[in-house]
């Protein structure tokens, strides 16, 4: 076992408060294990070979491997390059979850569909914890969250993204922290920079490069759902400055920090949000919408996902007190 300290943020910029204290972590792995050499036989040999391969730059497919991570929601899950791949599910104490491993460009990824396979959990009962356990377990250093989201603004129309560079949580019933077990250390997060800069830096590249309808920093209203908002909601949430509202994001967001992981959020425009359309919102015309815009969504993240730095110099690792 290796023992990391936390480290404290430049004096300049002293969160408010930050548990600083020593966690345990099971030792990374230091053996480059081949692929084909690893036996699928059980869960478990099957997640320590994902977790081995992790320590490869460059696979001998000539394949970039980095840890990276998607979390896809509604319509994204019904993308090709999410949807085919090789199964696998990975058992966590919080629970166990179901991802897929495939190829994005040249690039070796995740993509773990939030809602299950099949579309089949709401937003409100989806295991948020265990979702990010299962990716901390399987070596995921990074995490790009895609999410299907109503604008709060005429002038964001469907269709359009949004890169997330803040967050109100409007949720009322979820488990928010992986530290609230009877003997669990009592941890503080900072969240004075909600999503990773060089991910969020990423995409907004990748958006730009691809020529995509877009807004950066745009603030995220998670509400609990499964309903829509109502128009009143709608109005309020605009008034505090926020551009876009969902159901998920949070708190995949928070407990991405919590275990240490980057996390950056691209959300797509599905609809103007109640009171800003004439039209009812349907969940057929969300995964429609999603769906259509699924060839640029593939496009904008292979174009980010080569620009992500090789070597991560932000501090979203600094209070990774998870321990899985
Ligand atoms: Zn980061």
């Amino acid at each position: 076992m290796f023992l990391i300290q936390t480290s404290a943020r430049p004096l300049l910029c002293q969160p408010l408060v930050i548990a600083n204290r020593s966690y345990l972590f099971p030792p990374p792995s230091t053996t480059e294990t081949d692929n084909a050499a690893q036996s699928t036989s059980s869960k478990s040999r099957c997640t320590e070979g994902i977790r081995a391969r992790r320590t490869r730059i460059l696979s001998s497919k000539g394949l970039i491997l980095v840890g990276t991570a998607f979390i896809g929601g509604t319509g994204i899950d019904e993308l090709s390059e999410f949807s085919s791949g090789k199964r696998f599910e990975v058992s966590t104490r919080f629970g166990r979850v179901e991802l897929v491993e495939s190829v994005f460009g040249n690039s070796n990824v995740f993509f773990l569909p939030r809602h299950g396979f099949g579309h089949c959990v709401p937003p409100s009962l989806i295991n948020y914890r265990a979702q990010i356990a299962g990716l901390k377990k399987i070596g995921v250093t990074r995490i790009i969250s895609l999410s299907a989201v109503g604008s709060l603004t005429p002038e964001l129309k469907a269709g359009s993204f949004a890169v997330l560079g803040d967050f109100i949580d409007m949720t009322k019933q979820r488990q928010a922290t992986f530290f609230d077990e009877p003997g669990s250390p009592v941890v503080h997060t900072d969240f004075s920079q909600p999503y990773c800069p060089e991910l969020t830096g990423a995409l907004v590249e990748a958006c730009r490069t691809q020529g995509v309808h877009f807004i950066e920093k745009a603030v995220y209203v998670a509400v609990e759902g499964p309903r829509y908002e109502t128009p009143a909601e709608v109005r309020l949430f605009a008034s505090w400055g926020a551009h876009v509202v969902g159901m998920t994001n949070v708190p995949e967001v928070v407990l991405a920090r919590e275990a240490g992981i980057c996390f950056a959020g691209l959300a797509i425009v599905a609809n103007l949000a109640s009171g800003l359309t004439e039209c009812r919102l349907a969940h057929d015309e969300v995964r429609g919408v999603v769906a259509a815009s699924g060839k640029t969504v593939a496009a904008v993240l292979k174009e980010a996902i080569v620009l992500i730095p090789t070597q991560a110099k932000c501090s979203c690792g600094e209070n990774a007190a998870l321990v899985v």
